[in-house]
C-alpha cells in the first residue's frame, strides 16, 4: 500500500521535472563477513553507493584490503571504539563531555587518521557518531579537525557549524524484534520524508542500514527500493563525498 503511494509520489515528481537525492549509511563495519558481504553485492548490483561507517578502533586490514575492490563503497569515521562512556541509565553516547572535551576530541582526530590510513582513497572525511549523539559543543571543532561534514539521525538543524549529511530512515526495529521494520511503513516514512525537502543540496533522503542485524525483512525492503528508485528519473543515489561537494563542503 504504502509503497504504491511512494511510487505514486515519484512518478509525480518525475513529471513536474523534480530530482530527490537518496544515500545510504550502514553502520559498525569492522571487517569483511558474509552480511557485509551480502550488502556489497546487493548495492553493487543494484549500483547504489554506499558509505559504511566503520569503528576505527576495531576496523581490520581485512576490511580495507576488500573496500579496496569495491569502488561504489565510501568509509566514514563511526566515532573511535563504540564504547558508551554517559552514566547508567541515561542514553548511550560515545562522544558526550563525560570524559572532557579534549580527550573525546583526541579520540574523534585519532578516528579520522586511523580510516584515512586504512581506507585511503575510499574514506570521506565525515563523523558519524555512535548510536548518533553528539555534543552539540563539539561541533565547532570538527571543521578544524579536518571534518567536512556530520551525520546523526532525523531532520537536519541547518545552524550547525559543519555539514550536517543525515539519515532519516532507519531500517531496523531495534526496540521491537531487532529485524527490519514493516516495508510499507518505511516506505511511507521515505514518502514524508520527500515532502520535508528544500533546494539545499543537503537535503536528501538518508536510509539507514546496519548489515549485521539484518533480517530478511530488512534486504527485502533494500531490494524492494532499489528495484523502484534506481533508474527512476525522479531519484538520484548519491556518494556521501559528492553529496558534501554539492554543499561546498
Ligand atoms: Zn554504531
Amino acid at each position: 500500500m504504502s509503497f504504491s503511494l511512494l511510487i505514486d509520489t515519484l512518478n509525480r515528481a518525475a513529471d513536474d521535472g523534480k530530482r530527490f537525492d537518496f544515500w545510504l549509511r550502514d553502520d559498525d563495519a569492522i571487517q569483511p563477513t558474509e552480511l557485509l558481504e551480502k550488502l556489497l553485492t546487493l548495492t553493487a548490483q543494484a549500483g547504489v553507493p554506499l558509505t559504511l561507517a566503520s569503528i576505527p578502533a576495531d576496523a581490520t586490514i581485512a576490511l580495507a584490503d576488500r573496500i579496496a575492490v569495491a569502488a561504489h563503497v565510501s568509509v566514514a569515521v563511526h566515532g573511535w571504539n563504540h564504547k558508551n562512556y554517559a552514566p547508567l541509565g541515561a542514553k548511550k553516547q560515545e562522544l558526550g563531555l563525560h570524559r572532557g572535551q579534549d580527550k573525546v576530541m583526541q579520540k574523534i582526530e585519532a578516528g579520522l587518521e586511523r580510516i584515512s590510513a586504512l581506507f585511503g582513497p575510499r574514506s570521506v572525511a565525515m563523523l558519524v557518531p555512535p548510536w548518533n549523539r553528539i555534543d552539540a559543543a563539539l561541533a565547532p571543532f570538527l571543521g578544524p579537525a579536518g571534518f567536512r561534514g556530520l551525520s546523526v539521525f532525523g531532520p537536519e538543524k541547518r545552524d550547525t557549524s559543519i555539514a550536517l549529511l543525515n539519515t532519516h530512515v532507519d531500517v531496523i526495529d531495534w526496540k521491537g524484534n531487532r529485524g527490519g521494520r514493516d516495508a510499507d511503513v518505511l516506505a511511507a516514512e521515505v514518502t514524508r520524508r520527500i515532502g520535508q525537502l528544500t533546494d539545499n543540496p543537503l537535503d536528501t533522503i538518508g536510509i539507514l542500514t546496519h548489515h549485521q542485524d539484518h533480517d530478511a525483512a530488512a534486504w527485502d525492503f533494500l531490494e524492494r527500493l532499489f528495484a523502484h528508485t534506481t533508474g527512476h528519473p525522479a531519484c538520484r543515489w548519491m556518494r556521501s563525498e559528492d553529496i558534501l561537494s554539492a554543499a561546498g563542503a
